[in-house]
């Protein structure tokens, strides 16, 4: 379904200079009040079925440092208590979340590796891609085959959704398809910008899945974002993600759309 972005809430539109196309997105460190209510999207969601995650190698395309947590701690910690391996592939070191901060690239890779390690996934695992970050989709063809190389037939590759509402995350949802059509992995998509910026009818007729998660699967995927230091408390103004935007990422389930 194509998705513009007339969605996003007019008081915080922009236009992001680096963005190659020009087109507004949202400064998410403003993000103050989700156009959805978390209570509207637990309801939405309550009706969809469970998901039993296949026990293959898995794949995670995170754009930023924090999206393998936000979007598929739980799934990367049930996967990894089953001892299946798991990869991660780090697209951006995030070095664009706040201006004026050097070194931070340095700084939101090492939290990355912490918050890796706690959801189960050993450091030689997190596979460093070193695109720019919000300019991700410049290099969405060689993405593709990065990612195309590490998959095989079978292995389960999760991505953002390609209409998950940040330039990045949709960059790395297409070229997630381009690499899974190509080898023949199996792809299922998450989310987490559209938790703040979409309403439920976006998702309406979509074959989502809820991941059920433990107690236990919970409290790594709790550990793995307190590792994100940078993103969850500021020195100077509001952090990118206050605990507002971390509803989600609290959830006791996850949600997936699987594509055939
Ligand atoms: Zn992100």
């Amino acid at each position: 379904m194509a998705q513009s972005h007339d969605n996003y809430p007019i008081a915080v539109l922009f236009t992001c200079k680096q963005c190659k196309h020009g087109r507004p997105i949202a400064p998410f460190s403003t993000v103050q009040n989700p156009v959805t209510p978390e209570e509207t999207w637990l309801q939405f969601l309550n009706g969809f079925p469970a998901w039993q995650v296949p026990s293959r190698p898995t794949v995670v395309v995170s754009p930023h440092p924090d999206d393998e947590t936000l979007s598929a701690g739980g799934l990367i910690a049930l996967q990894r208590r089953a001892q299946l391996p798991v990869s991660i592939l780090a697209v951006t070191d995030g070095e664009a979340a706040y201006r004026d901060q050097p070194h931070l690239g340095e700084t939101r890779a090492a939290e990355q590796q912490a918050a890796a390690q706690a959801l189960g996934v050993a450091p030689e695992q997190v596979f460093r891609l070193r695109l720019p970050d919000s300019r991700v989709s410049r290099f969405e063809d060689d993405l593709a085959d990065r990612i195309a190389a590490h998959l095989a037939t079978g292995t389960l590759l999760i991505a953002n959704w390609p209409h998950d509402p940040h330039p990045d995350h949709e960059a790395c949802g297409r070229a997630a398809l381009r690499a899974a059509d190509r080898t023949g992995a199996s792809l299922a998509f998450c989310f987490f910008w559209t938790w703040h910026q979409n309403r439920p009818d976006s998702l309406a007729h979509l074959p989502l899945r809820r991941l059920e998660l433990s107690d236990d699967l919970q409290q790594r995927r709790a550990d793995a974002l307190a590792c994100h230091r940078t993103q969850l408390q500021q020195s100077d103004g509001e952090p990118v993600l206050p605990e507002l935007l971390l509803k989600p990422a609290r959830r006791n389930f996850e949600t997936y759309l699987l594509h055939d």
